[in-house]
């Protein structure tokens, strides 16, 4: 099979890919197979979807986008991209309260990895998760809802427990935003006013390549009717729409300039049928506890000279807390410090151990779907159910049949 991830940096080595159409047939594949990984979008950056065995996606189950008004939620098939479900949730009157930077991921895959959009009062995308249906290891169907014993274990899951075909989701009711974005915030500005930044919109996203100059771009998705400021913490409104990254066109991002739009057209940065991002490039996400965010800045400014020349961009996001054992955001509020790198392999997997050495002291927990060297004890410090997960995964797969490579160093399993 030669079947790669969406940047390209890898192919997978699993013997097939498996799309059922039906429960049934899904099944039966697991309940046959010694080894088994559920694949999604394929946006992962490291190993974590592959196996020796065989990847199912969820994508060729039936489409659901079944909303509870009463219960305030939608149940979608897992395999659908957030792209896929969001104009039908919007016409019936709905949102979900926050999406990452790009509607091209799957559900299931989204979830599984603790992906997170940007908000101090948004949890990552897994917090709104009410309710999961997943095929075991042997074939059968299980549901599990929220204030369940496992349900805290089970979402961030890393694929490790199953292959998830339904999710209910939370919804709340549907909203419109505007996106407004500013140039120029300076690295004095930041630290004097971090947590005033962070809280001065819906969802705030600083860029910045680690020059001295500081943050060259600050995104502020808004509540529509809210005026936004004539001036942003010494940033001046751009007047012109922007893409991130200073060489890309920002025909592929959602509408800024304060157009209202739908909330599922600007809480992501990048819009669906175009490239998110570069495309030819290598993510890493590291997520800090807030109390040690601005150090952690500090921390990875020190490497400035060895990370600009092999980044893009970096990203600077705030998640709110919640209760899911391997969420990055796990039971702390947190700052994720984003690194798009270029395409260069080697390069920027010699810096990685410099970088996680540089954040450990403060506890940062890598992006369970992007690239990072972190061994099972630095993991175990960070996350502390990781060992819960472990005997959880242990209890519902105990042939090890979800389980790779990856997920079995990083859970010494
Ligand atoms: C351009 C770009 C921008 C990004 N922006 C963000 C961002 O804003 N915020 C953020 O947090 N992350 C971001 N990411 C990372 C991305 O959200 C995660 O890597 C996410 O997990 C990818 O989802 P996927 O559907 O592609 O899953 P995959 O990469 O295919 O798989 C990820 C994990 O999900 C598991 N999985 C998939 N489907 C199932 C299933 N049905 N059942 C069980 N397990 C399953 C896989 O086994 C694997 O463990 C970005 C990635 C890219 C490429």
């Amino acid at each position: 099979m030669t079947e790669t991830n969406w940047a390209g940096n890898l192919t997978y080595g699993a013997s097939a890919l498996h799309e059922p159409a039906s429960i049934d047939e899904l099944s039966a594949l697991v309940a046959a197979a010694p080894a088994v990984r559920g694949l999604g979008s394929r946006h992962s950056f490291n190993r974590i979807a592959d196996t020796t065995g065989i990847q199912v996606s969820a994508a060729g189950l039936p489409a659901l986008v079944e909303v509870d008004a009463a219960g305030r939620t939608v149940t979608v098939s897992a395999g659908l991209r957030y792209g896929e479900l969001v104009e039908d949730l919007d016409r019936a009157g709905w949102a979900l309260h926050n999406l990452a930077s790009l509607p091209h991921i799957s559900v299931a895959g989204a979830i599984a990895t603790g992906t997170h959009g940007s908000g101090d009062r948004n949890g990552s995308l897994a917090s709104s998760v009410a309710g999961l249906e997943l095929v075991t290891a042997d074939g059968s169907v299980s549901t599990v809802r929220r204030g369940d014993p496992d349900f805290d274990g089970m979402v961030v899951s890393l694929g490790c427990l199953g292959i998830v075909t339904k999710v209910m989701l939370d919804i709340v009711p549907t909203f419109d935003v505007r996106q407004d974005v500013y140039e120029g915030v300076s690295w004095e500005s930041i630290a004097d006013n971090l947590d005033a930044i962070t809280a001065s919109a819906y969802s705030v996203s600083m860029f910045t390549d680690w020059s001295d100059a500081g943050a060259g771009q600050a995104w502020l998705k808004s509540r529509a009717d809210v005026t936004p400021p004539d001036e942003f913490f010494g940033g001046r409104p751009a007047t012109r729409a922007l893409h991130p990254l200073p060489d890309e066109s920002a025909e592929f991002t959602t509408g800024q300039l304060g157009a209202p739009g739908k909330w599922w057209d600007r809480l992501p940065h990048f819009r669906l049928g175009f490239t998110p991002s570069n495309g030819q490039e290598l993510q890493t996400e590291y997520l800090v506890p807030r109390p040690h965010a601005l150090a952690a800045i500090d921390a990875v400014r020190t490497l400035a000279s060895v990370i600009r020349p092999l980044l893009f961009v970096s990203e600077l996001r705030t998640i709110a807390a919640d209760g899911l054992w391997l969420s990055p955001s796990h039971d702390i509020d947190c700052l994720a410090i984003h690194f798009t790198w270029r395409m260069q392999v080697p390069e920027v997997t010699a810096l990685l151990p410099a970088l996680d050495d540089a954040l450990a002291p403060f506890a940062a927990r890598p992006h369970w779907g992007k690239v990072f060297e972190s061994d099972h004890d630095r993991l175990l410090a960070a996350y502390p159910r990781l060992n819960d997960f472990r005997t959880l995964a242990d209890r519902l797969d105990p042939e090890g049949t979800f389980t790779n490579e990856l997920t079995s160093r990083w859970l010494d399993r």
